[in-house]
């Protein structure tokens, strides 16, 4: 790390776009480091993937779902019966460049370099996000009984959208301000700051962060350079009568989803689909994720509740944690595919100290070695 810029400390004014799990630890630590912060969201707090996610909080996460192993199962994922993963076809061919890209991260070399970069995030992250969440008053909703795989430091947030409100009211009683509203039109580099619209009205910061998850480049279309993001979407299964059947998550490899009890019963969350952010839930997804649910439990009760997620991912498995080159006072911090909840916290301190005038040297920013080299300016 090096030393703040001089000017930094004029720049406090910052806007933190999206209140999932990663916006909301951004402003949180914007906010312990004195920075104004004020947040937007169309919805309430934690009402994207933060919501309906797994729950866990899984420090063990390195290694990304596109490596080599993948090349050879991709066509049986693809086609087979029974698996967890799936492509909507109508959605390919908006698809292929993202998909070979992915798929070219299999090769081990990309892959240790997201295991490391991976690895050097998860190394923190239950410190930075255990300041926020004890902060926030949320001790309750967090569940210290490790993770069936066996990963024994794993933990489990016992409910996701309830411990984001938590912080973001934690964030409104220390001086903070929450939003709601549309966000769009992110204008391409201001002299002085950043320029975006909130249901129609400009507004100016000096800072932005741009913590909209898989809508992340919607949000900023034309406002900075395009980055690979798209989506791996995946969905739960509620049973809420049967959260005493297990007593912790349990990883359900081969089917790709976990099984947590949680506040809201059992939940089972996860598989991968391919099919873009517009698409209608598959019902076919969901009927597969109860079915194997019945298999392994079969004294599971009625589903009591169904949801659709979005993961923001880019290719490489890691997410982008940087400035924008092209519009340097925003600040990229999405793209965290599988790992948003375990890795909020961390994020959250790293873009507090770039946007206090830190330049990290990291894996995970925009301008690490050829990471993206063919983005150009979207104005
Ligand atoms: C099935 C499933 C299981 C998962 N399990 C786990 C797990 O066990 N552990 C783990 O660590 N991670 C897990 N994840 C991943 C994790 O949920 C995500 O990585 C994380 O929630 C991403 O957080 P985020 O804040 O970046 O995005 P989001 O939570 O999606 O937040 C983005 C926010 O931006 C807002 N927004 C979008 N567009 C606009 C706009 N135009 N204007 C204003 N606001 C806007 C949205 O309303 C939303 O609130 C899982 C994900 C899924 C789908």
């Amino acid at each position: 790390m090096t030393n703040p810029s001089e000017h930094s400390q004029e720049r406090r004014n910052i806007a933190v776009i999206g209140a999932g799990i990663v916006g909301v630890s951004c402003a949180l630590y914007l906010q312990q480091a004195g920075f104004n912060v004020t947040m937007f969201d169309r919805d309430e707090p934690g009402s994207g993937a933060t919501y309906g996610n797994a729950c866990t909080f899984a420090l063990y996460g390195s290694i990304p779902v596109n490596r080599p192993d993948l090349i050879w199962r991709f066509p049986s994922l693809m086609f087979g019966q029974e698996r967890p993963l799936s492509i909507a076809w109508r959605y390919m061919p908006k698809m292929i460049p993202w998909l070979m890209q992915f798929l070219k991260h299999c090769r081990q070399e990309h892959v240790d370099r997201t295991i490391n970069g991976l690895g050097s995030l998860l190394r923190d992250a239950e410190d930075a996000s255990m300041i926020l969440f004890r902060a926030s008053g949320g001790n309750d909703l967090i569940s210290r009984d490790g993770t069936i795989y066996i990963y024994p430091n794993g933990f489990t947030i016992l409910d996701p959208k309830q411990i984001t409100s938590r912080m973001v009211d934690h964030l409104c009683h220390t001086g903070g301000r929450f939003i709601k509203g549309e966000v769009s039109a992110v204008e391409a580099q201001t002299a002085d700051g950043v320029a975006f619209k909130v249901n129609g009205s400009r507004h100016h910061y000096d800072q932005a962060v741009l913590a909209g998850g898989a809508w992340s480049m919607q949000i900023a279309k034309g406002g900075c350079e395009e980055l690979p993001l798209d989506t791996e979407r995946g969905y739960h299964v509620q049973f809420s009568e049967s959260a005493e059947l297990l007593n912790r998550p349990v990883g359900f490899a081969d089917a790709g989803f976990y099984m947590t009890p949680m506040y809201q019963g059992l939940r089972a969350a996860g598989t991968v689909e391919l099919g873009g952010l517009n698409a209608a839930p598959n019902p076919e997804r969901l009927s597969y994720i109860e079915r194997r649910v019945r298999q392994a439990l079969p004294g599971a009760g009625p589903v009591s509740d169904t949801w659709l997620g979005f993961r923001p991912t880019l290719p490489d498995s890691l997410p982008v944690i940087g400035r924008s080159r092209h519009n340097p006072n925003l600040i990229f911090a999405f793209g965290h595919h599988h790992l948003g909840l375990t890795l909020g916290g961390i994020t959250g301190k790293l873009v507090s100290e770039i946007a206090a005038g830190a330049i990290l040297d990291r894996t995970d920013s925009v301008d690490d070695g050829d990471r993206f080299p063919d983005r150009t300016p979207a104005v």
